[in-house]
């Protein structure tokens, strides 16, 4: 069936990260490629999951973070290096930072989550994040220099024990030498609160190897300088305490990065509602998938796991609306959890095996590099043969 000419434009991806560029890359492989347009603020595709071995070592930069040039090389994908400051949705045009105007036959709002400060005061002058590549660095020079003794204090806290803080407090801990000590802040009861039970127990165990402090319960009320007031939210009028820092990582809160422009009503606690089909409550030619989408009939974990499947199922139904077929409901298949667990180390629930330590480790490599946007590069560093085992657990 041919096109009709109002659907035979180009396909506009905001936001290349998990969900955008499997997209992207997913569409460019289909034998009816349409125009794409990826646009995109970052040079470096992060490989999230990946940026702990970054920090500690275990892999390089090419193989975390390699440049969108690199991965896009030859797919027929445009990328325009810029950031979607406004969307248009009855004129069908996004309008980018540096305010080039740009037309759209479908739009594809992928732009992921950013760092929330939850009100905190302080999050923003005197905290560490670790979420871009650039974060590894900062948080490397922080290591180095507790490690050379440059620092009075020898603390380094991690805020929020959700899969981010652990791993962090993990890793961090086995690139610090003894003299120091790594404080976990965790307002619930227990860490991983809504992990897998065997991750849970796996991870507490490794916090409790590394001899990291665990402040459960526990409320972070303001940030200074070099200090985090804390209070214990058990104990009714518990007096506020404070903890010195060298450094603190703040992994407490992440928000959508909604571009501007959509109208409320499209729009709930900061997402884009969309149908099982992965388009817009109400127009019909704008899809939304990854950490920003919402679909409240399947509430889907805010992973990469998730927004690459989507990113897949949605490049076929971006086909099926351009040739007006029916589309298809995404449905999500959970594969399971994986966590490093410092210098390593993991734990994985899912695939039918509960595992953890050095295999774990290995099967968390193996996993992820198989499910690298780019094959050719994962190739380079896993055997290939090991890949179709790693796609197919993810
Ligand atoms: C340290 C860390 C470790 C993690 N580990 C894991 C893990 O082990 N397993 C797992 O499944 N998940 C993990 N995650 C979560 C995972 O990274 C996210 O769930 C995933 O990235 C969501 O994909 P996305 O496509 O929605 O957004 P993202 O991958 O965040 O991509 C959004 C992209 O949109 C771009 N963008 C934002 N605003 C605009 C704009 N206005 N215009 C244009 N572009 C824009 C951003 O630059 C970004 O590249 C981890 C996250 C972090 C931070």
């Amino acid at each position: 069936m041919s096109l009709k000419s109002s659907k035979s434009g180009s396909v506009v991806i905001v936001g290349g990260g998990f969900g955008g560029l499997t997209t992207a890359l997913s569409l460019s492989s289909c034998k009816e490629r349409p125009s794409i347009i990826l646009i995109e603020p970052r040079p470096r595709f992060v490989f999230s999951p990946f940026l702990y071995e970054l920090l500690s070592e275990e892999l390089e930069s090419w193989e975390v973070a390699p440049s969108y040039r690199s991965l896009l090389a030859s797919r027929g994908v445009v990328l325009i290096n810029g950031s979607v400051e406004n969307v248009d949705l009855e004129k069908k045009l996004v309008i980018t930072s540096s305010k080039e105007v740009i037309h759209y036959a479908q739009l594809v709002i992928s732009t992921g989550s950013q760092i929330d400060d939850l009100g905190v005061d302080g999050v923003d002058n005197h905290a560490l994040v670790f979420h871009k590549y650039e974060d590894v660095g900062i948080v490397k020079s922080l290591i180095k220099r507790l490690n050379m003794n440059e620092v009075a204090n020898k603390n380094i806290v991690v805020v929020g024990g959700g899969p981010a803080g652990v791993e962090l407090a993990c890793k961090v801990a086995d690139l610090l030498e003894e003299h120091c000590s790594v404080h976990l802040i965790e307002l619930q009861d227990r860490v991983l609160k809504n992990g897998k039970s065997f991750n849970q127990e796996q991870i507490e165990q490794a916090l409790r190897k590394r001899s990291v402090r665990l402040h459960l319960n526990s409320r972070v009320l303001s940030i200074a300088e070099n200090c985090v007031e804390i209070q214990n939210v058990l104990e009714d009028d518990a007096e506020p305490y404070n903890l010195g820092f060298a450094g603190l990582i703040w992994t407490a809160g992440m928000k959508p990065s909604i571009p501007f422009g959509l109208p409320d009503s499209l729009v709930k606690g900061g997402r884009i509602l969309i149908n099982s089909k992965q388009q817009l409550i109400s127009h019909e030619d704008v899809f939304s998938i990854g950490d920003i989408a919402l679909d409240i009939d399947q509430l889907l974990p805010q992973t990469a796991q998730a927004a690459m499947q989507q990113g897949e199922h949605l490049a076929n139904n971006l086909i099926a609306y351009r040739k007006d077929q029916e589309l298809t409901p995404f449905q999500f298949i959970d594969r399971g959890e994986i966590l490093s667990m410092g210098i390593g180390e993991a734990t994985m629930t899912g695939m039918g095996l509960t595992l953890s330590g050095s295999l774990a480790f290995k099967l968390r490599r193996i996993t992820y590099l198989s499910k690298f946007p780019n094959f050719a590069l994962s190739i380079k560093s896993v055997g290939s043969w090991l890949l179709s085992y790693g796609r197919k657990s993810f």
